[in-house]
């Protein structure tokens, strides 16, 4: 089994839409082992988003992250990165195919609802970016 590191973003929280998420991963036979609500100031969103520091969305990024509560998470299961990604969906709403996450709740390209690792490495470092392994369980 794999572990990644899961971000549910401030344009779904807001519209209160955590639950219907979660259940997208857990009917996926992904399991949330940890999970909390956080507020995230600008600087810290920069530097876990610091890989996209040189794109030219990268404050507009930074801005939208902070600008409420997101639910960080991590989901385990078997090859919980790739299964992650594929109920996600595409980045771009537009593309994202039927009955993911982002076509069905995404707003745009931008605040297109979810964030979740993309390798082995990142998913490591992500997790270690908000949880202790005491909190993983
Ligand atoms: P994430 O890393 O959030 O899981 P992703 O891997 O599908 O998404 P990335 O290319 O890593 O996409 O981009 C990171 C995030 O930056 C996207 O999820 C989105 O919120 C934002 N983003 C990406 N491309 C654009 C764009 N063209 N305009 C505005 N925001 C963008
Ligand atoms: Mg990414």
């Amino acid at each position: 089994t794999e572990r990644t590191l899961s971000i549910i973003k401030p344009d779904a929280t807001s519209r209160n839409l955590t639950g219907k998420i979660n259940a997208k991963f857990e009917e996926a036979g992904l399991r949330i082992v940890a999970q909390k609500r956080i507020q995230l100031s600008k600087e810290q969103a920069g530097e876990f988003y610091k890989v996209h520091a040189e794109r030219p969305f990268y404050g507009e990024l930074c801005e939208f992250m902070a600008s409420g509560p997101v639910v960080v998470q991590v989901l385990e299961g078997e090859s919980a990165i790739t299964k992650n990604r594929e109920v996600m969906g595409a980045t771009n709403p537009a593309d994202a195919d039927e009955g993911t996450i982002r076509a069905e709740f995404a707003e745009s390209v931008g605040e297109n609802s979810v964030h979740g690792s993309d390798a082995p490495e990142t998913a490591a470092e992500e997790i270690a970016f908000f949880f202790s392994g005491l909190e993983i369980v």
